[in-house]
């Protein structure tokens, strides 16, 4: 069908499909695409009315398993940098949004293995005991798999005690791509496939919550696969009727992993109108100026955007990855207004409250968005202790557990990781070093005698520079066949770290090994120490049997794992 037609098909009321909805996307020009978007807006909002809201995205901690390469705000697990907000800290921050005018938190965090799902019922419980009316708009569906996972409890029954602790409606956050492909390379298949966030989604309707769809763009996804993501939402609301609003933001790769480059502001308006003509059953359409800032947000408004989402008040996911844009309420109906449209407060079920609050009463000036935390500021929450999510015995029971591994190999390898191969693992190498130093040394060399006798010195003169020349082999076999991909690993990212800290990493990694085996030959050339050689020998038969089992269930839980494994293996083979 050509342009035009598609065009008439949409004025017509007519339904698009996945492949007309792709040829317009494609194709139309952007003015086309903007008219025929706030045509569809008109008609589903005649009122002209632009609706916000006052609320405030309040990140509860920065500690993700997750570890998604296009997120620059997560921490690992142990990290110096990561935090949860303590319950006083999230009472004071409702507080501030009250005095704003806000009647909601939007709630959300990294996928922290510290916090069971009580810690979460706790806090609703705590804010709805202080505040009855204060809405949770809180954890999206990658975060309720998580507590799932960690309590080991099905998804229904989770979203059921959540919502019994005080939770009224779930963010549409961890969507990005809902394609498993591109959900792979961003190191987020695994915190959620997108079967497992459609899955969240239609329980939480079936539970009467309303919740929003998001879509994360300008990644590794190609332009049908962004349609195949509004197509399964679109199904999805068919079905339950239960997303209040679609918000599409533009990835922002400062400080990410992944990197790469913004979309650009006509990308970002032809991406919103044409989810206005495609997601017909959405009743609501947010512009994002978070991530596109106000003109371009003010834009979006005739491009197919009904709703300019929220003033926000603090904001640390985005301002990781380089986008610092702030509105006020004064600033956000100035926008609209000054669109030709009419502000109105509304509540997180898009109903409307109201004009602006400013109007009504004084609200101090918000010039700047808050962050979670001073820089600087490592409290840990007093109520913490009461949450032994984390504790050695806690771990070890996940551990055991195959359905948890099976479901959550992020979190499974989180805890699994033995002490050799986290922030310690270092000491291992240097206890390695110490025990060779001492083996080579011998007793009688620190108790002032001579070293070690070695009855064979041509022998082990020989073996010695057959090792050095080993090594020097796998050096230039390692830097010549793998080149700069030999750190280059964008995924797994918790696998790759298996393999390149710690003991077994220096061990088994070609570079290292060249330089240790290279290494020990010299020392056994130059001071024939057999006993070294022996337990250098021991030592690797060792490590090398434990690393094997290690990576066995590493290739079972992340099937990419075992590409990197060949690829290694394909220079190395006499070492691995
Ligand atoms: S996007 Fe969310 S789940 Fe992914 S690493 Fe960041 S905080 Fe964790």
């Amino acid at each position: 069908m050509s342009i035009n037609a598609l065009a008439d098909k949409v004025r017509a009321g007519g339904r698009l499909t996945d492949a007309e909805a792709l040829d317009m996307y494609l194709s139309a020009p952007t003015h086309l695409l903007g008219l025929l978007a706030n045509e569809v807006r008109q008609k589903r909002h005649p009122d002209r009315t632009v609706t916000y809201i006052i609320d405030r995205n309040v990140n509860y901690t920065n500690v993700c398993v997750a570890r998604c390469s296009f997120c620059a705000f997560y921490r690992p697990v142990g990290s110096p940098d990561g935090y949860v907000l303590g319950f006083d800290e999230i009472v004071r921050k409702i507080d501030e949004t009250i005095e704003l005018g806000g009647g909601q938190l939007l709630l959300q965090g990294g996928h922290n293995p510290d916090l069971p799902l009580e810690w979460y019922e706790d806090l609703f419980r705590e804010v709805k005991s202080r505040y009855p009316t204060f809405r949770l708009h809180a954890l999206s569906p990658p975060e309720v798999l998580h507590i799932s996972r960690l309590a080991q409890m099905s998804v229904p029954d989770v979203v059921r005690r959540l919502v019994a602790a005080g939770l009224d409606s779930i963010p549409g956050g961890g969507a990005e791509i809902l394609v498993d492909r591109v959900r792979t390379l961003l190191h987020c298949y695994t915190k959620a496939s997108a079967d497992e966030w459609i899955g969240v989604m239609r329980h939480a309707h079936r539970a009467g919550l309303r919740t929003t769809a998001t879509m994360m763009f300008g990644t590794v996804e190609t332009p049908a696969e962004r349609i195949e993501h509004m197509s399964r939402l679109r199904a999805l609301q068919d079905e339950t009727s239960g997303f209040t609003a679609f918000i599409a933001w533009s990835y922002q790769p400062e400080h990410t992993e992944l990197q790469g480059v913004e979309a650009t502001a006509v990308e970002y308006l032809r991406t919103i109108a044409t989810a206005r003509l495609f997601l017909d059953n959405f009743p609501s359409l947010q512009a994002s100026w978070v991530t596109q800032g106000g003109k371009v947000g003010q834009l979006s408004l005739t491009y197919g955007a009904n709703d300019m989402g929220s003033v926000m008040i603090e904001e640390n996911v985005v301002r990781a990855a380089g986008a610092a844009y702030c509105m006020d309420e004064i600033e956000i109906v100035r926008n609209i207004e000054d669109a030709g449209f009419e502000a109105k407060r509304r509540n997180m079920h898009y109903e409307v409250l109201g004009g602006p609050i400013f109007r009504e009463r004084q609200v101090p000036r918000m010039l700047e968005l808050a962050v979670a935390r001073a820089d600087g500021d490592t409290a840990v929450p007093a109520e913490l202790v009461n949450y032994p999510a984390r504790s050695r015995a806690e771990r070890k029971r996940r551990a055991r557990s195959q359905v948890y591994r099976t479901m959550s190999p992020d979190l499974a390898v989180a805890d699994h990781k033995p002490w050799w191969k986290g922030a310690r693992g270092e000491w291992f190498v240097v206890a390695q070093v110490v025990l060779i130093g001492l083996v080579f040394l011998g007793p009688r060399t620190l108790a002032g005698g001579p070293a070690w006798p070695f009855p064979f010195p041509h022998a082990s003169m020989v073996v010695g520079a057959a090792l050095v020349a080993a090594g020097g082999v796998l050096l230039g076999a390692g830097f010549v066949r793998l080149g700069s991909d030999l750190t280059a690993l964008p995924y797994p990212k918790d696998g790759a770290e298996l393999v390149e800290t710690g003991a077994f990493g220096l061990v088994r990694h070609p570079i290292y090994s060249g330089l240790l085996v290279a290494g020990f030959g010299w020392w056994a050339l130059f001071v024939q120490g057999w006993l070294t050689l022996a337990y250098v020998a021991v030592l690797f038969v060792v490590l090398d049997m434990k690393a094997r089992r290690e990576e066995r269930w590493l290739v079972e839980k992340f099937p990419a794992y075992a590409a990197y494994q060949l690829r290694v293996r394909r220079f190395i083979p006499f070492v691995y």
